[in-house]
C-alpha cells in the first residue's frame, strides 16, 4: 500500500526523520496562506502515488503566496503524467507546500525487503536526485549497500560506512547514522515494504533533511495496522485493484488481454507462466482463494471480465474447500444479466469436477472444458 508524500514525511517526523516545514493544500487558497505561513516563497509539490513529479512539472519553486495559488490552482483537480503513472497519469487532489532548502547535495537512502535474501536492506548514494535511475546503470559504485541482521538488526557502524561511502564529512555522518536509525525504527515498527529519501539533502546552513519521502507499507501487516489502512486514498489505486482489495480477492492488474481466475497463489503463478510460455498474455493476476463462496467467485469474474483490456477469460481451478459445483454455479450466476460475452475457457479439476462440468454445460454459457493444463494454451488460443 502506498501513501502520499505530506503523509509519509509526517509519519517519519514523528519517528524523529528531519524533515522540511510544510504541509499539505486541498485548495489553491490553502496553498497561498501557506506560502505565507513560510515566509512567502515556497515549493509546491502534487501529491500523487507515483515519482518522478519533478519532470513531469508537478514540483514548483514559487517566490511568492500568489504564484503559489497559481500554481496550486493550475496543478489540483488535473491529472499529472508521469513517467511512473502510465499514460492516464494520476489525480492531484493536494499539494504539499513546503519551505525552499537552499540545496549542497542531494543524496539518496532507501530501506526496502530483499526478497532474494530474505532480509531488509539499506541503500544509499552520493549521487541522488532525479538522475538516480541512471546513476544506478552508468555508475553503479555510487551506489553502496548493507544488509540488515534479521536478529541483531541494525548497527550504528553500518551507518557510519555508508556515510563514509559517500564522502560525508564527520557531522554529516553523525546526523546521517541518526536520521537512519530513526527511518528504520519507523520501517519496522510501521510494517513498511519500503521507505525511499530521494533526495536526502544536505543544505547550504548544513542540515540533513528528507526533502522527498515514499514510504510503502506491507499489505499483509496492515491487519494489524489500523493506522497504516487510515492513510489509504483509493483515488490513486486502480479501481479494479480497489474493488477488489474490498471484496477480499488477491488482484494485480498487468498488461495483457487474458483475464485469470485460478485459485491458491502458487497455481495463480504457475497459470501466467503457461499462458506467457505459450505466447499468451495475462491481463491479471487473480487469487481467489481456497475457500471462496459462490458469490465470491460470481465477484471475481465480474471484475475480470469489467477489465476493458480483457478478450478472452481463463479459468483454472484445483478444486479442494472450493468445491468445482460451487465455483460453477458461482460463474453461471456471472452470466445471469447476460452482459458477459467474452470467450471462456475452464480447467477445473478435484473435489466435485463432474458436478462442475455439468453445471457449466447445462447453463448453456460458450466456454471450452478442458481437463488437462496443457491444454490450455491451445484451448485459449481458440477459444
Ligand atoms: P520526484 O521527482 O517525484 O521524486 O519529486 P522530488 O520531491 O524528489 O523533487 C524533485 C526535485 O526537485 C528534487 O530532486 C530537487 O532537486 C528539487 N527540489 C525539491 N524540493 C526542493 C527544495 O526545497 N529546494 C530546491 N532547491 N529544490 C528542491
Ligand atoms: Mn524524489
Amino acid at each position: 500500500m502506498k501513501i502520499h508524500e505530506y503523509q509519509a514525511k509526517e509519519l517519519l517526523g514523528s519517528f524523529g526523520v528531519a524533515v522540511p516545514k510544510g504541509g499539505v493544500a486541498y485548495t489553491s487558497a490553502e496553498a497561498r496562506a501557506a506560502t505565507e505561513d513560510l515566509g512567502g516563497s515556497a515549493v509546491v509539490k502534487v501529491q500523487v502515488h507515483a515519482g518522478g513529479r519533478g519532470k513531469a512539472g508537478g514540483v514548483r519553486l514559487v517566490e511568492s503566496p500568489e504564484e503559489a495559488e497559481a500554481a496550486a490552482e493550475e496543478l489540483i483537480g488535473n491529472n499529472i503524467v508521469t513517467l511512473q503513472t502510465g499514460p492516464a497519469g494520476a489525480p492531484v487532489k493536494s499539494v504539499l507546500v513546503e519551505e525552499i532548502l537552499e540545496l549542497e547535495r542531494e543524496l539518496y537512502l532507501s530501506v526496502i525487503i530483499d526478497g532474494s535474501i530474505g532480509r531488509t536492506i539499506i541503500i544509499a548514494s552520493e549521487s541522488g536526485g532525479m538522475e538516480i535511475e541512471e546513476v544506478a546503470a552508468e555508475t553503479p559504485e555510487k551506489i553502496h549497500q548493507a544488509v540488515l541482521d534479521p536478529i541483531i538488526g541494525y548497527q550504528p557502524f553500518q551507518g557510519r560506512a555508508l556515510a563514509t561511502d559517500m564522502e560525508l564529512n564527520t557531522a554529516e555522518s553523525r546526523a546521517f547514522s541518526a536520521l537512519l536509525a530513526n527511518l528504520l525504527s519507523a520501517f519496522s515498527s510501521r510494517d513498511c515494504s519500503m521507505i525511499e529519501i530521494n533526495p536526502l539533502v544536505i543544505t547550504k546552513d548544513g542540515r540533513l533533511l528528507a526533502a522527498d519521502a515514499k514510504v510503502n507499507f506491507d499489505d499483509n501487516g496492515i491487519f494489524r495496522q489500523s493506522e497504516n489502512s487510515e492513510l489509504r486514498d483509493g483515488d490513486q489505486e486502480d479501481p479494479l485493484e480497489r474493488q477488489a482489495n474490498d471484496q477480499g480477492i488477491q488482484y494485480i492488474k498487468l498488461d495483457g488481454d487474458v483475464g485469470c481466475m485460478v485459485n491458491g497463489a502458487g497455481l495463480a503463478m504457475a497459470t501466467m507462466d503457461l499462458t506467457q510460455a505459450a505466447g499468451l498474455s495475462p491481463a491479471n493476476f487473480l487469487d481467489v482463494g481456497g475457500g471462496a463462496s459462490e458469490e465470491q467467485i460470481t465477484a471475481a469474474y465480474q471484475l475480470i471480465v469489467s477489465d476493458p483490456s480483457v478478450k478472452k477469460v481463463l479459468v483454472n481451478i484445483f478444486g479442494g474447500i472450493l468445491r468445482c459445483d460451487v465455483l460453477a454455479n458461482g460463474i453461471v450466476a456471472a452470466y445471469k444479466d447476460g452482459s458477459i460475452d467474452i470467450p471462456l475457457v475452464i480447467r477445473m479439476t478435484g473435489t466435485n469436477w463432474e458436478d462442475g462440468q455439468q453445471i457449466l454445460r447445462d447453463s448453456g454459457i460458450k466456454c471450452a472444458i478442458v481437463n488437462d493444463l496443457e491444454e490450455v494454451p491451445d484451448a485459449v488460443r481458440n477459444a
